[in-house]
């Protein structure tokens, strides 16, 4: 199939909106953007074996790589609207590409967000996605935002992914004992791995709420560290109330599970911070997007994370941030 055929393709399939003027199939796609809106751009790009294990269904890697994105858009608060696909593809297998879109346009389709352009090109397999976001000026949610005494929240469960590539043994040998394969069941927490939930309901909530948020890429305890450097404070994490899931609690001892919740990475579960007075406000957003929230620390003078069990007692995990693998 030719890079054209290939096109065409996607082009036949891409979603629109009401706000695209041109999209795929001139030089540049041209979008209307709406003139009481900031705009808001990132970028992230999944390689073959360093942010998915080689073998990662189509429908799968074809949704992670719009979610990463999206879930930086949700971070921001911004309300998704336009995105570009650059692919890089060693073959011309029209089977594959089909399933590859069935799952970044599922996800797509949920999000309302137009697919208007990109590149297509022969070699190793790597997907580049831009995605545009709208908001209100003035209203990002930044890394720089947290104030002394704020509370640190997490959306949802943290380690499920990172506990699935231990338990498919692709993990950073030795940093995590053991795991139970038999007591946990994979195919939950491979679901967290592969098609990870972007919280943009989430997000555009918290906009005027929130005072910070990040998205858990890296691990918990290195995102919020991006936190405490940008807003020139520190954090305490009560490390005993990090949400997990139950497929969670079932396989691992608490020191692992710490260690994954902690630090495993690929949760994309946004992490912010809010005054003590906005409890009940965002308990409230969290029931109306369906998204649950746990309080899990605050923020402290200092410059750092730092670690408390349920008793008081000072911990830190194993490893800090994520290692990427390799199959
Ligand atoms: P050019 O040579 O002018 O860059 P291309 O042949 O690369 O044009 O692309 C033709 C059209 O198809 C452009 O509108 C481009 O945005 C779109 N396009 C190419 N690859 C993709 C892709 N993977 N996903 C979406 N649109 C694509
Ligand atoms: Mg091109």
């Amino acid at each position: 199939m030719a890079e054209f055929d290939l096109i065409e393709r996607i082009r036949s399939r891409a979603p629109s909106r009401a706000d695209v003027v041109l999209g795929i199939g001139d030089d540049a796609a041209v979008v209307r953007v709406p003139a009481d809106r900031e705009l808001v751009i990132c970028t992230d790009t999944l390689n073959a074996g360093v942010h998915f294990p080689l073998h990662t269904a189509p429908f799968d890697i074809g949704w992670k790589a719009l979610a990463v994105n999206l879930s930086d858009l949700a971070a921001m608060g911004a309300q998704p609207a336009w995105c570009t696909l650059s692919l890089s593809i060693p073959g011309d297998d029209p089977v594959w590409l089909d399933s590859f879109l069935d799952g970044f346009l599922a996800l797509a389709g949920q999000h309302a967000i137009a697919l208007i352009g990109g590149d297509t090109t022969r070699g190793p397999l790597s997907i580049g996605v831009t995605v545009h976001g709208l908001l209100e000026p003035g209203r990002a949610l930044r890394r720089s935002g947290a104030q002394l005494g704020d509370d640190i929240w997490v959306s949802c469960t943290l380690g499920d992914a990172a506990a699935a590539l231990v338990l498919m043994g692709k993990a950073d040998a030795g940093a995590i004992a053991g795991g139970d394969t038999n007591a946990s069941p994979l195919a939950e927490l491979r679901e967290r791995l592969d098609r990870p939930q972007p919280r943009v309901a989430l997000g555009l909530g918290l906009v005027g709420v929130a005072h910070a948020a990040i998205d858990i890429s890296d691990g918990l305890w290195s995102d919020l560290g991006h936190v405490c450097k940008a807003s020139g404070l520190g954090a305490v994490l009560e490390v005993d109330a990090l949400p997990a899931s139950p497929a969670l609690a079932l396989g691992f001892d608490t020191t692992a599970r710490r260690t994954l919740q902690a630090s495993g990475g690929d949760d994309y579960e946004l992490c912010f911070t809010a005054p003590a007075g906005a409890r009940a406000q965002i308990e409230a957003i969290a029931v109306q997007t369906g998204t649950p929230v746990t309080r899990i620390g605050r923020m402290v003078a200092g410059t750092q994370v730092a670690g408390v069990d349920a008793d008081d007692a000072p911990w830190v995990p194993e490893r800090t941030g994520w290692v990427h693998f390799s199959d």
